[in-house]
């Protein structure tokens, strides 16, 4: 089945041409004068394409005046100039054929505006909107940016594990795998033997790549991942899901200054090249989902991030005199409100928030001389707050050896990781970037559920 792609045809307007376009059907009206106005939408791009179907067609009674929104069909025409408004060019059909037809009565998606909600619980069918498709589209580029801006800078790809022996953050949160029968679940004493589990040990869906990037890093110098990562904290909020996807450099002979370097022009090239290869789909994030969020990239990507540590942020925080809804105290986790703060009302652009307190941060990242913070480092946007969170990681045995034992983990479990420090250790720098937290940014889109094709969210795995 030969097809021209609908984004081809309108971006070449080859007038005169014959082409066979292969879609769906959006709309259908019909003209007093004998001949109807379909509009196809193949996917390609935000655009379809307007077919005129005339009456002459053998189908024209039986098959294109019965044809509504959802059906599916093929037609073969040449490419004319428009004179009506709306499009430049029309594809005037010499034959339309149907490959498949639509009950309109239970079809879900009618003409008219669906909530988000909604297309949620329609998941097979919600890619065929103007906005979850742009997501698509959207999405498909920032991935092919990311890949771009690495290899262009000589780092490795690295795929790390997806099931993993290890915790990367030392904390629960995590997925088991096991392929145990779960009514009978084999003990020793009253503990689950999982030495009679597939792996002959406890294994767990992973929640970051890092610690894995980092055994590639200290052997190949500059790598990344990118890959789904799994989470089973139950917050439910819009910015937080099961199964997400994470981008994360690991750079050999790096400190936290070359880290955020990388961080900052990293943003700010997937920014540009959305901008620039993206044009129709962001134009319509601008119309019909937040109306900044062309002039938010674009002031981005010509701004320098406000740099400034922990300490500077919580005294700026302090000093504001504004009400939060959760303290503000020297030690504790900045929350979403008070990032965004900074953020938004104090600095108006993207800052990175550098030498946090060594208890609120993993065990792995570098204990600053002062004995208390640590070389961490997080970026935080207007309207998301944390988009990355990173450190220096430390590279000293002994420091490293004491962190994991106060973090109240057991040395053994990090034999590996430990070793690291010890055979030819280097300073090493990384950072891990939400993809879908930096898709809502980019888009414009409130909610984190959609910005992935299929949603893992407490409760709900079934699409
Ligand atoms: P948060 O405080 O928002 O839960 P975190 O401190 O747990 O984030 P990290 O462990 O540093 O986040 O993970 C790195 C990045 O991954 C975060 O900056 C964020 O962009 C993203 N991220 C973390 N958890 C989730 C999640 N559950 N769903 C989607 N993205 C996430
Ligand atoms: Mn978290």
């Amino acid at each position: 089945m030969q097809r021209t792609r609908v984004a081809e045809i309108l971006s070449s307007e080859k007038i005169g041409t014959r082409f066979t376009v292969m879609g769906w059907v959006r709309t259908r009206r019909d003209s007093k004068g004998g001949f109807s106005f379909i509009e196809l939408n193949d996917g390609s791009c935000l655009d379809g394409i307007q077919l005129i179907a005339d009456q002459g067609l053998p189908n024209y009674k039986d098959e294109i005046l019965k044809l509504t929104t959802g059906c599916s069909i093929k037609a073969v025409g040449e490419l004319a100039k428009s004179p009506g408004k709306g499009q430049n060019v029309e594809l005037q059909a010499q034959e339309i054929e149907v490959l498949g037809w639509v009950d309109p009565e239970v079809y879900p998606l009618q003409k008219k505006r669906h909530s988000f909600e909604f297309l949620r619980t329609i998941a097979h069918l919600r890619p065929r909107t103007n906005t979850f498709g742009a997501v698509a589209r959207v999405r498909n580029a920032m991935s092919q940016a990311i890949h771009s801006f690495f290899q262009e800078r000589g780092f490795i790809y690295i795929h790390t594990p997806i099931i993993t022996g290890s915790d990367c953050e030392g904390a629960g949160e995590m997925f088991k795998v096991t392929t145990f029968d779960l009514d009978q679940v084999p003990k020793k004493g009253s503990n689950t033997d999982f030495g009679q589990d597939f792996f002959g040990g406890p294994a767990n869906l992973t929640v970051s790549g890092q610690l894995e990037a980092e055994i590639y890093a200290l052997a190949m110098g500059d790598v990344y991942t990118f890959g789904p990562t799994f989470r089973a904290e139950d917050s439910n909020t819009s910015r937080h899901l099961a199964e997400f996807w994470m981008v994360e450099p690991e750079m050999a002979f790096c400190d936290l200054e070359g880290n955020m370097a990388l961080a900052e022009e990293f943003l700010k090239y997937i920014f540009a090249y959305v901008l620039d290869s993206c044009k129709g789909d962001m134009d319509f994030f601008n119309r019909f989902i937040d109306p900044s969020v062309i002039k938010t990239l674009e002031g981005l990507v010509s701004q320098d991030f406000e740099y400034l540590t922990y300490t500077e942020g919580i005294d700026t925080l302090l000093k504001s005199k504004q009400q939060f809804e959760f303290p503000v105290v020297w030690g504790s986790d900045l929350q979403s409100e008070h990032e965004r703060y900074l953020c938004e009302k104090v600095f108006g652009r993207p800052i990175i928030l550098v030498d946090y307190p060594k208890e609120i941060k993993s065990f792995y990242m570098k204990v600053n001389k002062d004995g208390k913070t640590v070389r961490a480092m997080d970026v935080l946007v207007p309207k998301i707050g944390e988009i990355i969170g990173g450190s220096q990681r430390e590279d000293d045995y002994d420091t490293l050896f004491e962190r994991i034992k106060e973090a109240g983990l057991n040395p053994d479990d990090y034999w590996w990781y430990l070793e690291l420090r010890k055979f030819g250790s280097v300073p090493h720098s990384g950072f891990g970037l939400g993809f879908e937290r930096l898709i809502q940014f980019v888009t414009g889109l409130s909610n984190i559920r959609d910005v992935i094709p299929f949603p893992r969210t407490p409760g709900n795995v079934s699409f």
